[in-house]
């Protein structure tokens, strides 16, 4: 047992040295400093090209001085005379780097989350950002040159609150609103010597003091080292820092010679920066805070030939070609020399929970097409650290685009569960594998500290198979990326007794060397579900609808543009389809899809989708026009993959309406009660505007008990104890409103259609639903308009059907996902809150019901009793109403659409998924329009009809195995064609052998996606 006295005196030891170096050695990191001239001209608003920017008249900024009103900029001229006893070969400058050190006023709040600056030659060319912990601007030249440069200054203000993240509302969020402050004080702008050997000595101080902090006082080595920094400090004169640097380094170099134990963990470091497309800011920053951090990624590479940077996100790479085409031709020359690394192979790092199956598959091909087509290459690992749970439909997406790596750290935030495994195999709901690792570092943001190392290795769950993981380091969201100080840490832990051992590398290397390690690691199958931020399925309603109703429009128009181009040469709209594909696929993006950027973000969003929806509507109406022909005759457009009201899917025909005598709704009324019947359905709704009956008149099923009814509103509170527009925290269910009083009703009907119209008031917000029953249909339609005035609170609408189901079947991309109902396990129970695209389904054995949307995600399911018996609770969750980051969060009116289908199977809710995102469209012509294609197999699903992406006109149909049973199709192709070939999603042929004919036929397993091109 150590004695205490002992203890004591190591702890001394180590306080003295804190003390010296703080007091004594980090003063003296510049060797001389002189201050540079600063003048500036404020930009307000909108920032503007570098021409621009500067411009027009400067004043003087001196240091001390306050600048930046929230989200404007400041140009800063910044100039100085080099001193003449500066001169090259003096001995002040022996030893030494020449560098700017500027202070813009930078805070102890998260870097990327305050201001941030660039600096540019005088000639335009950005060079170098600057950050919080990254204040340098390395120059060059000789005493009496002049120096001259200029910094771009955003003043963007820190929305997050203090230091931390606080969740307090703000006003910060839009620019309007965002007030006149100046943000900011220059804090310092000095021309400097930078000391390298003092440089040096701090990092050699910081590594040592970092492995020390991590060993027990017992251990040999932490004392070892405790002894070589008092020598450090014996040998360092006090007021002679520089002369005696060096022997202070001597007598440390031992301690950092000690290799690392042979069975250290290794990790793989590579140099990162996870900038969020959107979020805090609004996307116009994102594109500057790239330009930022890939400077200083640039000169940090000019001084570390190992330096390997990974980055993600095609969009990224998009706008530095566009809006810093210099600094993208750099960039390309470090991609083709393996050292700046396109990873993900994603236009953005996406949402995977709300986004279509086709939304994915573009994510990867635009993003893959991008990085063939600019670096040719091709990246293999999916890079997707923060997206908020992953879809089990990702592995077959990410496969069929040429990705065989899955990389995330995100499910580390599970609050409940943790996931058994750091590296493993990722099994999607068809059977497709991701070889795929989570950094057991927990987190996309190291600084590769002894501490966040020796975590990593402690951490590990994989030791009895493998011998690696992943580190990715550097200051995302504009904070700069990796930093010198890092690569110093990286340098000296490589092999260092006290820490695993760390090899600057880059993903593709990781993945190789621990799957040829572990080929065959453990397996998770199916989705994975992040135990947090489930309001991200709800938040910010109005992106949502704009997404959904996009995936759409962008469907249609590729459908009827392709269908015109093969049947009548109508011009492919390619580039006009391209555009409106990436400005959605932008808006997928992590924080902005799930609803958890600032208001900014979301207004844009709004208006983004709504130009989107205008361009596509444009090329919809045109091109089926250009099918129809002039004339008068009424048509009927079926985009949907299902035959309706008798037109063939993917056509265009006269409808065939349903006879006169075919189930008319017939309106009964009691004056307490309404109630629609026609044949299939009765439904009845009461003085509360809730459903009371909903009977399946062809199965003689009451779906719903009268005690427990249909259509109820429910209010709770939602108080997320963190992350607000993130999270609906289970609690949020310890309290709930009904909104079960007397509602003001009417009700109408012709026969052919019957609706019950429901209007009530609560909090400060109204509602009004119309319940509606068609001719011929046994399907119910409800759709609610809301005005909602609620704040800090959630609405769902709740439908307790009589049905004991110990599963939710939800679509999901390209299929469905099954969750439990039941509560057995944490990790059931943890899934208490549901993603659901089109539509939910829930059953006993033989029999179910269908409850479809227009445009929400977030669902609960639950498991409840009446008296005659378990029954099951389907909820939508219509609307929240966080106040941060956007404390305007849905306020206004929405208009939400929910189809109940009583008796429906899993095959005929997904029918009628299409049937609510596809409504049917009229139009007048001369001539019906047969479908291009025609696919007859049961359970089988076209869904993308478009031309080839690369021009040649070939025509792409991909289709999809929906129930989840393998399934045969036969698909006939009604169109000139040379030969069809299966290709993977890039739309390069795979090699199937398809048998000759008319038609192609294929099997398929469950789950599957099939592309098929078809040469002309
Ligand atoms: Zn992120």
């Amino acid at each position: 047992m150590i004695e205490v006295r002992q203890k004591s005196r190591l702890l001394q030891i180590e306080q003295r040295v804190a003390r010296f170096v703080r007091d004594k050695i980090e003063p003296r990191l510049y060797r001389a400093a002189v201050p540079l001239t600063v003048r500036h001209r404020e930009i307000g608003g909108e920032p503007v090209p570098f021409a621009v920017g500067t411009a027009g008249e400067l004043r003087p900024l001196p240091v001390g001085s306050e600048w930046g009103r929230a989200w404007d900029t400041s140009w800063l001229r910044v100039h100085c005379t080099i001193p003449a006893d500066w001169n090259r070969q003096g001995s002040l400058r022996t030893g030494t780097r020449l560098e700017a050190v500027i202070d813009l006023g930078f805070t102890h709040a998260q870097p990327g989350f305050q201001a941030e600056g660039l600096a540019y030659t005088l000639a335009g060319e950005p060079f170098k950002g600057l950050s919080p912990w990254n204040h340098y601007v390395p120059l060059d030249g000789d005493a009496g040159d002049a120096v001259e440069f200029w910094v771009e200054a955003a003043a963007n203000p820190n929305v997050a609150g203090s230091d931390v993240v606080d969740f307090t509302p703000t006003p910060l969020g839009l620019w309007e609103t965002a007030g006149e402050t100046l943000r900011y004080r220059l804090n310092r702008a000095d021309l400097a010597l930078l000391d390298l050997t003092v440089y040096e000595l701090l990092q050699d101080i910081a590594v040592l003091r970092g492995v020390a902090a991590q060993l027990p006082v017992t251990s040999p080595r932490r004392w070892q080292i405790a002894g070589a920094l008092e020598r450090m400090i014996t040998a360092i004169e006090p007021v002679r820092v520089a002369e005696t640097a060096a022997a202070g380094r001597a007598e440390l170099r031992g301690e950092l010679m000690k290799k690392a134990t042979a069975s250290a963990h290794t990790i793989h470091a590579t140099g990162h920066a996870h900038i969020d497309s959107a979020w805090l800011w609004p996307v116009r920053e994102t594109i500057r805070k790239c330009a930022r951090t890939f400077s200083n990624v640039l000169a940090l590479m000019d001084d570390h030939d190992d330096f390997v940077f990974a980055c993600s996100s095609a969009q990224q790479f998009a706008w530095m070609k566009e809006h810093y085409p210099t600094l993208f031709e750099r960039i390309r020359q470090r991609v083709a020399e393996g050292r700046f690394v396109p990873v993900g192979g994603m236009w953005v790092e996406a949402d995977t929970n709300i986004p279509s199956g086709e939304s994915l598959v573009r994510q990867f091909t635009r993003g893959q097409r991008f990085f063939a087509e600019e670096f040719g290459i091709e990246c293999e690992e999916v890079w997707l650290p923060d997206s908020f749970g992953y879809t089990g439909a990702l592995p077959q997406i990410a496969r069929g685009a040429g990705l065989k790596w899955f990389f995330t750290q995100k499910l580390s935030w599970n609050r409940v569960n943790r996931m058994p495994h750091h590296t493993f195999r990722w099994e999607g709901h068809d059977g497709s594998i991701l070889f795929s690792h989570m950094p057991p570092i927990e987190t996309y943001n190291a600084m590769l500290s002894a501490e966040e190392l020796v975590y990593a290795e402690n951490n590990f769950a994989d030791h009895l198979t493998s011998s690696m993981s992943l580190a990715p380091f550097g200051w995302g969201d504009g904070g700069g990326g990796p930093t010198r100080e890092m690569l110093a840490a990286a340098d000296r832990q490589a092999d260092l007794e006290g820490v695993p051992r760390v090899t600057v590398s880059s993903p593709a290397r990781f993945f190789a060397a621990a799957e040829a390690e572990n080929p065959e690691p453990a397996v998770w199958k199916g989705e994975m579900y992040l135990e947090l931020h489930r309001g991200t399925y709800t938040s910010q309603a109005a992106t949502k609808r704009g997404n959904r109703q996009s995936e759409s429009l962008l469907r249609e128009a590729e459908l009827w543009a392709t269908t015109a181009t093969v049947r009548r040469g109508f011009p492919y709209p390619a580039e006009t389809l391209d555009e409106a594909w990436r400005r959605v696929l932008l808006l997928q993006f992590h924080d902005i899809l799930p609803g958890s950027s600032i208001a900014w973000v979301h207004r844009e969003a709004e208006q983004t989708h709504a130009s989107v929806a205008e361009s596509l509507n444009h090329v919809i109406e045109t091109s089926l026009a250009a099918l129809a022909g002039p004339g008068d005759q009424l048509l009927t457009v079926n985009s949907s993959p299902f035959s309706r009201a008798g037109v063939a899917p993917l056509s265009c025909a006269a409808a065939s309406l349903p006879a006169r005598d075919a189930a008319p709704v017939r309106i009964v009324e009691d004056g307490t009660s309404w109630t629609l019947v026609n044949g299939l359905t009765r439904v009845t709704v009461d003085e509360r505007g809730l459903l009371v009956v909903l009977d399946d008149l062809t199965t003689k099923r009451s779906l719903l008990t009268g005690r427990r009814p249909g259509n109820l509103l429910q209010l709770h509170p939602d108080l997320p104890t963190e992350w607000d527009a993130w999270d609906l925290d289970e609690h949020y269910r310890q309290q709930v409103v009904d909104l079960d009083d007397r509602a003001e009703i009417t009700a109408t009907g012709d026969g052919d259609r019957g609706v019950v119209v429901a209007r009530r008031r609560f909090g400060n917000s109204t509602v009004e639903q119309h319940i509606v029953l068609e001719r011929d249909r046994a399907d119910v339609t409800i759709t609610t308009e809301v005005d909602w005035r609620e704040r800090q609170k959630v609405l769902k609408l709740a439908f307790p059907f009589r049905i004991d189901a110990l599963e939710s079947t939800a679509e999901t991309q390209f299929g469905y996902v099954t969750r439990p109902t039941t509560t057995n396990t944490s990790w059931e129970e943890a899934k208490f809150e549901i993603c659901a695209h089109r539509w939910l389904h829930v059953g006993e054995k033989g029999y179910g019901v269908g409850v479809a949307n227009a445009t929400i995600y977030g669902h609960d399911v639950v498991r409840d009793r009446d008296v005659d018996g378990p029954m099951t609770i389907v909820r939508e969750t219509l609307l929240r109403s966080p106040l941060f980051p956007d404390p305007e969060t849905d306020q206004g009116g929405h208009r939400f659409t929910t189809v109940l289908a009583p008796g429906a199977d899993v095959s005929a809710t997904v029918a009628l998924g299409f049937d609510l995102a596809f409504p049917l469209r009229s139009i007048t012509g001369a001539e019906v329009i047969e479908p291009l294609v025609r696919a007859t197999g049961e359970g089988v699903v076209v869904d993308t009809v478009k031309c080839s992406d690369d021009g040649s006109g070939d025509v792409v149909v991909r289709l999809y195995e929906s129930a989840g049973r393998r399934a045969d199709v036969e698909v006939e192709a009604f169109f000139p064609y040379e030969s069809v070939a299966v290709t993977d999603l890039l739309e390069k042929p795979v090699a199937v052998s398809l048998p000759e004919g008319r038609s192609t036929s294929l099997r398929l397993r469950p789950f599957e996606l099939v592309t098929l091109r078809f040469r002309r």
